[in-house]
């Protein structure tokens, strides 16, 4: 990765920029830095539970925000990914109300019954009857998309059950297991960023806190990869990875200086 030739930054959130509802340092700061700088910046989230509108605000209330700002989900992704490769086709969506407003602005047909596709995103109001019908559909063979294969999400305390959590649970009782992963480190989503910002591989670095989805992802889709120490991985976790990120940091906010960025 060439700094001298960095043009957008792809930023994970949680661990990266805040943590739960904390700035790690002074983030505010140091993205308006690197705003100023010419630094496009791209949020991209695995959370497939809210929409971009509910991280828009999340992010202006914790001062990150800035309209030039592009903010893309792994439900996003699943949206384009459905439009790409399967248009027209029937789909049982497990997911929030706001997100199944976004999957019918998208134009995917939603069903209830006798679905092509069933799609696993990230449904804080599942219910054991939707999880019910879902392994049916399964168990009769429809497409299986998850929107991402992070185990569990990050709270203040102990994390929550996050889609990877599900797909074990569905991998149990139907035998299945997702023909399609779409969120990182899929490198599905890097064309739909680059067309967002404008910018060429070698001109983006994806900035995140976890080896197995952030900077495998930066790799998979030809980015610059950026670790960042404020979040899930350790150095001893680095040390025993066999992913090699083109930087590491303490957190994001030491980048500014690398870059002969003045506060
Ligand atoms: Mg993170």
């Amino acid at each position: 990765m060439d700094l001298k030739k960095l043009r957008c930054l792809v930023l994970d959130m949680d661990g990266t920029v805040y943590l739960g509802n904390r700035l790690i340092g002074e983030m505010d700061k140091t993205l308006a830095a690197l705003r100023r700088h010419g630094i496009r910046l791209c949020y991209f989230t695995n959370n497939s539970s809210k929409n971009a509108k509910d991280y828009e605000e999340k992010l202006t209330r914790l001062g990150l925000y800035d309209s030039r700002d592009t903010v893309y989900t792994s439900a996003m992704a699943t949206v384009s990914y459905l439009n790409a490769h399967h248009r027209g086709k029937s789909v049982y969506l497990l997911a929030t109300p706001t997100v199944r407003e976004a999957f019918l602005e998208g134009g995917i047909p939603l069903t209830e019954e006798g679905a092509d596709i069933v799609v696993l995103a990230y449904d804080t109001t599942l219910t054991f009857e939707r999880l019910r019908v879902a392994n049916e559909h399964l168990c009769r063979g429809a497409l299986y998309i998850a929107t991402h294969p992070d185990m569990v999400c990050p709270t203040e305390g102990i994390p929550m059950p996050d889609v990877g959590s599900f797909i074990k649970l569905l991998e149990g009782s139907s035998g299945r297991v997702p023909d399609v992963v779409i969120g990182k480190p899929n490198a599905l989503a890097g064309e739909a960023i680059m067309a967002a910002v404008g910018c060429a591989q070698e001109e983006i670095a994806m900035v995140g806190d976890r080896l197995y989805t952030d900077i495998r992802f930066g790799i998979n889709a030809g980015f610059g990869s950026i670790l960042v120490l404020s979040g899930e991985t350790t150095r001893e976790m680095l040390d025993a990875s066999d992913v090699t990120p083109s930087l590491v940091l303490d957190s994001l906010n030491d980048l500014p200086a690398l870059l002969g960025i003045t506060p």
